[in-house]
């Protein structure tokens, strides 16, 4: 990989900073999915510089992810052309080799590869959404919550809010109490009528003869439209049968813990997912994202983008095979407290702003102070 891809020397305009801190927010209710439940919720900030200009970037990841960051990469793309994220990104993939790409690093890389993407755009006066190529001024969006934690009232709260806002499409997390699940998935379709999509996202919790019951279940009792992960994302078999055997008209969707090309492409070769998802944080940053987004228009398929609406309402915004970006009520909350300039939903979308530069966001540093972990 070194021999191919050179360090570019002497660029007009060079990273010269690159820094990382760590920030933790307590959850505003306790929460839960299928398989994990949280109280807190990890943010790794990336500040990149050059030229009097800062890109920001972020993973949702754990803390010592910061530290990686200031170890290994921010060495390997100091002095690089701050105009050229892509070869930043080649470097940071040598520089992590002996550590593991996967997990940790590439939640990292692809903070890193965010700031350095907003730090472009930045220099050169423009929004990242018109860095990337603008296909789309309004991203859609679906509300995404719905926690099995939630009794029936904060689901009601929580699903009918988005609604109201214009949103067309909602999922809630099933699987930690199969047996509760189908009144849930009920509740919901109640709350919502009829006129949005109901997803719902088990993490990988149910063995593939529950999921197939579910399946059934789900679709004719509340119009479930979409299932995620109704079985590990690693059983691509599994997958597969479901997609084959769901009722039509349901979508089976997996991808979230994709951090490789490759994963995508086993997945994809798997025939697995009607549609795919990936995570702009984990997946390697922009310049991976935009790669899978490739992968999908090369199979016919959707993308689906995993929770950061902050990031992804730029990026998607230029991603041609787009189905939605996942509204994550932890990540939206997140994002309204920590930045200024977090897109506002309007009309069940994300309208990235052409008029800001980069991303437009701004840490609200007193604000964030609070949260430093
Ligand atoms: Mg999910």
């Amino acid at each position: 990989m070194s021999a191919t891809h050179p360090p570019i020397a002497a660029a007009a305009v060079q990273v010269e900073r690159v820094s990382a801190r760590a920030f933790t927010v307590p959850t505003d209710a306790p929460e839960a999915d299928g398989t994990l439940s949280w109280q807190e919720t990890s943010l790794v900030l990336v500040e990149a510089s050059a030229a009097g200009h800062t890109g920001i970037g972020y993973s949702y990841t754990a803390p010592p992810a910061a530290a990686l960051i200031e170890s290994k990469l921010a060495d390997a793309v100091r002095e690089l052309d701050a105009l050229a994220p892509q070869a930043a990104w080649q470097q940071m993939r040598i520089a992590i080799r002996n550590v593991g790409y996967p997990g940790l690093a590439a939640s990292a890389i692809s903070a890193v590869d965010v700031a350095l993407w907003d730090l472009k755009a930045r220099l050169l006066g423009v929004s990242l959404s018109s860095l990337l190529g603008r296909v789309r001024e309004r991203v859609p969006v679906y509300g995404s919550g719905g926690f099995t934690t939630y009794s029936a009232e904060q689901m009601r709260s929580q699903l009918s809010g988005w609604v109201q806002e214009g949103i067309t499409a909602v999922k809630i997390k099933v699987g930690s109490e199969p047996q509760r699940d189908p009144e849930r998935v009920r509740h919901a379709r109640s709350v919502i009528g009829e006129g949005v999509r109901l997803f719902v996202d088990a993490n990988g919790a149910y063995t593939r003869k529950q999921a197939l019951r579910l399946a059934e279940v789900f679709a004719q009792e509340a119009g479930a439209s979409w299932f995620e992960e109704p079985v590990s994302s690693d059983d691509l078999e599994g997958l597969r049968l479901l997609r084959d055997r769901a009722p039509a008209g349901m979508d089976i969707a997996a991808g979230e813990y994709g951090y490789d090309l490759y994963y995508f492409r086993h997945m994809l070769d798997a025939g697995a997912v009607d549609v795919l998802q990936a995570d702009v944080t984990r997946c390697g940053g922009i310049t991976r994202l935009l790669d899978v987004g490739a992968l999908c228009a090369a199979r016919g398929l959707l993308l689906s983008a995993h929770t950061s609406p902050a990031i992804h309402a730029h990026v998607c915004a230029a991603i041609g095979p787009l189905a939605h970006v996942e509204y994550f009520h932890d990540h939206a909350r997140i994002e309204r407290l920590l930045f200024e300039g977090a897109p506002a939903l309007r009309d069940g979308c994300l309208c990235p702003d052409a008029g800001v530069a980069g991303m437009g966001l701004t840490l609200r540093e007193e604000e964030a102070e609070r949260y430093s972990a």
